[in-house]
């Protein structure tokens, strides 16, 4: 790692590292452009095979969340950036917490640039047990396999490699390309939180993400809220619950009516319906005791149009009927999380550039879909207005899960799409 850039590689990617930096040593420009050459004509050169080892080298890199510490990965990204010839800013945000960005400079006023973000770190292993280690990052039958294979590191590597086309083919673009490799996106957001704080979203048009889609094209996802519930009762002897209140049987009539409860809203044509999942329950401290105490924690995924004041509300009105219906005080409801859901208009122009470029590259018309989960998109899109969308080339089901992978052939199409849409997008 370049002493310039402010980062020491993390001790926990000790393989990783050397490897990725002898990769960009050897990369040479191969494509150079003559005037009046058409995006067409330029191509975009994408090495295969590096992408497929910078893949490999994000993923034996850990950056698991929690406790987070993306400190490797970025050095990583950073570096593979500035490889490639773009501007690289590392921005510090706390102890072993760095975003970083990438910068291709345009030529001229365009409609605003373009945005690529994707995430640097990953959720933990879990208790398995995996059949590849999940820090090994092996390729076996054209799959990739690792934790944060598809969620995101793969997709992080796509875009990277993206952004390096575009700047080793030469082309005059008129608007800017921002790559960001955010932090905390599997707990708080705030890398992409400090993106938008911090002014880097300024002059940017439109935001594209890689988190895993299978190589569809995502418009829209839900938002989460996430609740703590307490009930309160009084203690008592087991063998005399009359002369208590039981707060575990409280709680069990706030589940009762959550569970139930008729949302104020319409469904949204790609998502659904909004759900609810009881997550977590503790309660009670003996057998022979009346319990006092239960706490209960839930994870409400809404729908872009649905205020979280609103299903507040609605929760509040359920948590009212119950405390009045015995003459104790109401449970209370803590909010632990939340995030807006996502929806960029079908017909968006920046939609319809996503679409073209995924015809010309695969001759198939991309139908929009929806996502279930949130991304750093919660964050980037709502509060700015631009036009977000997710494509990656993670498969969806394999985010979170034990052996997870990403296939090869995937992580290729993705790259070239990146490039295309940029090209695209930034010409236009
Ligand atoms: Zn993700």
């Amino acid at each position: 790692m370049r002493a310039g850039l402010g980062l020491v590689p993390g001790g926990a990617c000790p393989r990783s590292t050397a490897a990725g930096i002898r990769e960009l040593e050897g990369t040479e420009k191969r494509v150079r452009s003559d005037d009046g050459m058409t995006l067409e004509q330029a191509g975009f050169p994408i090495d295969d095979q590096q992408l497929v080892a910078f893949t490999q080298a994000l993923i034996r890199c850990q950056s698991w969340n929690p406790p987070g510490d993306e400190t490797g990965v970025a050095a990583l990204v950073a570096q593979q950036l500035e490889g490639f010839g773009l501007e690289v800013e590392i921005d510090p945000l706390g102890p072993s917490r760095h975003n970083v960005t990438g910068r291709l400079r345009g030529g001229g006023a365009g409609q605003g640039g373009l945005l690529l973000a994707g995430h640097l770190d990953t959720v933990p292993p879990g208790d398995g047990p995996w059949s590849h280690d999940p820090l090994g990052g092996r390729l076996e039958d054209g799959r990739i396999y690792g934790r944060g294979a598809a969620d995101m590191k793969g997709g992080l590597a796509a875009m990277v490699f993206a952004a390096g086309a575009l700047a080793r083919s030469g082309l005059e673009l008129p608007g800017n390309l921002l790559v960001a490799g955010t932090v905390g996106e599997e707990v708080d957001c705030r890398g992409a939180q400090a993106l938008l704080e911090k002014g880097w979203l300024e002059g940017v048009g439109a935001i594209a993400i890689p988190e895993p889609t299978g190589v569809e094209l995502c418009i829209a996802h839900k938002g989460a809220l996430w609740l703590r519930v307490e009930t309160q009762g009084r203690a008592a002897h087991g063998a005399r619950p009359d002369l208590g209140v039981n707060a575990i049987l409280r709680m069990a009539d706030v589940i009762r009516d959550m569970v139930a409860v008729e949302w104020d809203a319409p469904p949204h044509p790609l998502l659904g319906r909004p759900t609810l999942n009881v997550a977590t329950i503790l309660g009670g401290t003996k057998t022979n005791m009346v319990p006092d105490r239960c706490e209960l924690t839930v994870d409400i995924r809404t729908l872009p149009q649905q205020s979280h004041g609103s299903v507040l509300a609605q929760l509040e009105g359920i948590l009212r009927n119950l405390g009045s219906a015995d003459g104790e005080a109401p449970a209370v409801l803590e909010v632990l999380n939340d995030r807006a859901g996502l929806s960029t208009p079908a017909d968006h122009p920046f939609v319809e550039t996503a679409q073209k470029v995924g015809r010309a590259l695969w001759g198939r018309r991309m139908m929009v879909r929806g996502a279930p989960y949130y991304t750093d998109g919660s964050v980037l899109g709502p509060g700015t207005g631009l036009p977000v969308i997710l494509l990656g080339p993670g498969e969806v089901g394999q985010a979170h899960q034990t052996d997870e992978w990403v296939s090869t052939e995937a992580l290729s199409q993705a790259a070239r799409f990146y490039a295309a849409l940029a090209a695209h997008w930034l010409t236009d």
